[in-house]
């Protein structure tokens, strides 16, 4: 797993799907933006908008330049969504469909879902499964109630909701969500934490030559990490944790993960690397059309090509014409208490000084309810392994394990109630 992408150019495999999504949000998304705003109703949460799409046009949609439909959910419910979370209408639209190029991740999870990143790399589409878009539907309401009441949350948030319907009759689910990581500054390790040990290591002989790989668990202790954060921030941090996952366990959700991303500051953007990106991507002017771009997969170098040519491409960040990276965090996230350090949280020590570590986090991966399949999961693993350091457990074990579990990796924090973790042996 590697966070590395495919520019998505005309004459990508998967531009015309692509061309589509950013087609169907743009109508979907402006039509409902234009309207008065009113307070919302039960019909809303259940609501979808269907808009037919074809290269002549009608008096609902503009002409396409290919044959689709496009079905926007509960378009009310995310634009007020849109709100709690401070984006900006014609912003938002501007960053996800100025122009029509995406970065594919393409399926960095066992589940098979698609990762594509905005340009300017603030967002983030992922294709999901037809019942994990059921899913989402139901708790729609519980979850517009928790970012409501929780300003500060640290789930996944939720921007739009999304289906393109191909003439064959492929139909294709999507999110719209909030890239955790910022354009501007590297991220030198990445963590996906569930608290519990078995499958949980990524190979350290796989993780010293592959930069940007995913790890995990057992990785994060081998290597000694803690989390450095003041009374304060230490406090506030785990009383967010315990309000967001209890909603986690009352929706009867499980196998989700903090997603933690390290930003050293002594380590800094590696000039090199960034003056490498640089030169892959030479200046071009804003009217002319973008060439198809491939960049080729798996390398610390193209990985930082990738953010370095999405960073350039934000109108606001930077012209046609600079070559140097932003430094500064613009972006709404300055006004939520865990991403309002240069995009992310910093660390603290004890006396609440600030310390070197910038960490991107946030909870992500909510679909998976606990159902017969996890169930049956739960007990063949059980069998063989010790049934409470697998991942599949049931939703209030899952979430108690989860806040405990990161309760311990805080520096000072209480490591009595860590889970037991089975170690293996090397
Ligand atoms: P699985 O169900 O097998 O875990 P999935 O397809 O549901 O996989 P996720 O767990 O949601 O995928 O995410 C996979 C990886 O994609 C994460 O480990 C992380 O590296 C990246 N990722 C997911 N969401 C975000 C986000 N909001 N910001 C940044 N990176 C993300
Ligand atoms: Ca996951
Ligand atoms: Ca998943």
């Amino acid at each position: 797993k590697v966070l590395v992408g495919n520019l998505i150019g005309e004459g990508h495999a998967n531009y015309v799907l692509m061309y589509n999504m950013l087609t169907g949000i743009r109508i979907g998304v402006s039509r409902c933006q234009a309207k008065m705003k009113r307070p919302l109703t039960d019909a809303d949460y259940t609501a979808k908008h269907k808009f037919t799409f074809d290269i002549i046009g009608n008096e609902l949609t503009p002409s396409a330049k290919y044959d689709f439909k496009f079905k926007d959910y509960a378009p009310w419910v995310f634009r007020e969504l849109r709100e709690y979370f401070h984006l900006d209408p014609a912003d938002y639209l501007l960053s996800l469909t100025a122009k029509y190029i995406l970065s594919e991740l393409g399926s960095p999870g066992k589940s098979g879902s698609f990762f594509y990143f905005s340009r300017d790399y603030r967002f983030i589409i992922k294709t999901i499964h037809h019942r994990e878009h059921k899913f989402l539907r139901k708790i729609l309401k519980d979850y517009h109630e928790h970012i409501k009441t929780n300003p500060h949350t640290l789930l996944s948030r939720f921007y739009g909701l999304h289906r393109v319907k191909l003439p064959h009759g492929r139909k294709i689910h999507f999110v719209v969500m909030n890239n955790l990581f910022p354009p501007h500054r590297d991220i030198h390790e990445t963590y996906d934490l569930k608290g519990s040990s078995i499958g949980r290591e990524y190979p350290e002989e796989i993780a010293k030559t592959k930069k940007g790989a995913v790890l995990k668990d057992l990785n994060w202790l081998g290597r000694g990490r803690e989390l450095e954060l003041g009374p304060e921030k230490r406090s506030l941090f785990e009383a967010q944790l315990k309000s967001d996952v209890e909603l986690l366990k009352r929706l009867n959700i499980m196998d989700y993960s903090l997603l933690i991303g390290l930003h050293d500051m002594r380590r800094g953007n590696k000039e090199n690397l960034r003056q490498d990106a640089l030169q892959v991507f030479q200046p071009e002017t804003p009217s002319i059309k973008r060439q198809p771009t491939q960049i080729k997969r798996n390398s610390e170098k193209d990985a930082f090509a990738l953010r370095a040519a999405v960073r350039r491409s934000d109108p606001k960040a930077l012209s046609s014409q600079t070559t140097k990276l932003p430094d500064k965090d613009v972006s709404e996230r300055r006004y939520f208490y865990f991403y309002q350090d240069e995009g992310g949280f910093r660390s603290t020590d004890e006396e609440n000084r600030p310390g070197h570590m910038i960490y991107y986090l946030g909870i992500i991966d909510l679909f998976t309810p606990y159902t017969n399949v996890k169930r049956g999961e739960h007990f063949w693993r059980g069998l063989t392994n010790d049934s409470h350091c697998i991942s599949a457990v049931p939703p209030k074990e899952y979430g108690e394990r989860f806040v405990n579990f990161l309760s311990s990796i805080i520096k000072g924090g209480d490591k009595t109630k860590r889970p037991k973790m089975i170690i293996p042996k090397s």
